[in-house]
């Protein structure tokens, strides 16, 4: 039986606790632009912890100024600002033909502006309330795009797990995943090695309330690792007794 619920005004989800993972390659820097307080803390908190370096701040007029006098890797862009609205900071850039890549935040009724900014050079959107693992996915894919780079795909083993197409193989063979189960290989498989309790993937792979005593983490561990393990194929994910879950280290 599984204990499990979230509030509806929690979407916004807090992350793990866990600290940084860390990309191995360097931090990657981040404007947040966003004035509703409880959404640009939660965004830092969760950015942050995720290893980003996060410049935050409120109002559009001191965002541009940011924009143009630092080297961000992506701007993560509310549309209603004080200030300079959103549009026009990101207006102002691309007739700067500064190409950083912005990603809107948008509401749900704001289709027009969502589309004006799209055709102004936006490189994405997100539309509130969202889930930080949404965002943070659309970071990567945005500045993966803008840097060529190809570190797009996890590897262990013969396991792949491709972040842009979803794609999962275990050698050859396809493996079907659900987007919360692709979330839970994917927060593992970034932490090789490392033992991660129930509580972290609890709040980082569903973020929300849920009631301590589900087994919901411990559920979705095993159809992860039967689909991963059709055969008789290693077993890549460890179970640490009275802990947690380790991705094996290849
Ligand atoms: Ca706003």
């Amino acid at each position: 039986m599984l204990h499990f619920w979230r509030a509806p005004e929690a979407a916004f989800s807090p992350m793990s606790r866990l600290g940084p993972i860390v990309n191995p390659v360097k931090p990657m820097r981040v404007l947040l632009v966003e004035d509703e307080r409880r959404i640009a803390s939660f965004v830092r908190k969760g950015l942050t912890e995720q290893g980003f370096d996060v410049d935050a701040c409120r109002d559009g007029d001191e965002a541009y100024l940011r924009a143009t006098r630092q080297p961000y890797d992506v701007i993560v862009l509310d549309i209603m600002l004080p200030g300079r609205d959103g549009l026009s900071i990101l207006r102002n850039l691309r007739e700067q033909k500064n190409s950083v890549p912005v990603i809107l935040l948008t509401a749900r009724t704001e289709l027009p502006e969502r589309l004006e900014g799209l055709n102004l050079g936006a490189d994405d959107y997100v539309t509130k309330p969202f889930y930080l693992e949404e965002l943070i996915a659309r970071i990567h894919a945005v500045a993966r795009r803008a840097s060529g780079d190809s570190l797009s795909v996890l590897q262990a083993g013969d396991l792949s797990v491709h972040l842009i197409t979803r794609d999962v193989k275990r050698g050859q063979q396809p493996v079907e995943l659900t987007p919360r189960e692709f979330a839970l290989l994917e927060y593992l498989m970034r932490a090789p090695g490392r033992v991660l309790t129930r509580t972290q993937i609890l709040e980082h792979v569903w973020g929300y309330d849920f009631d301590p005593q589900t087994n919901l983490v411990d559920v979705y561990i095993q159809r992860v690792r039967k689909k991963i393990a059709p055969a008789d194929e290693e077993d890549l994910i460890e179970t640490v007794r009275g802990v947690g879950y380790r991705f094996r280290k290849t």
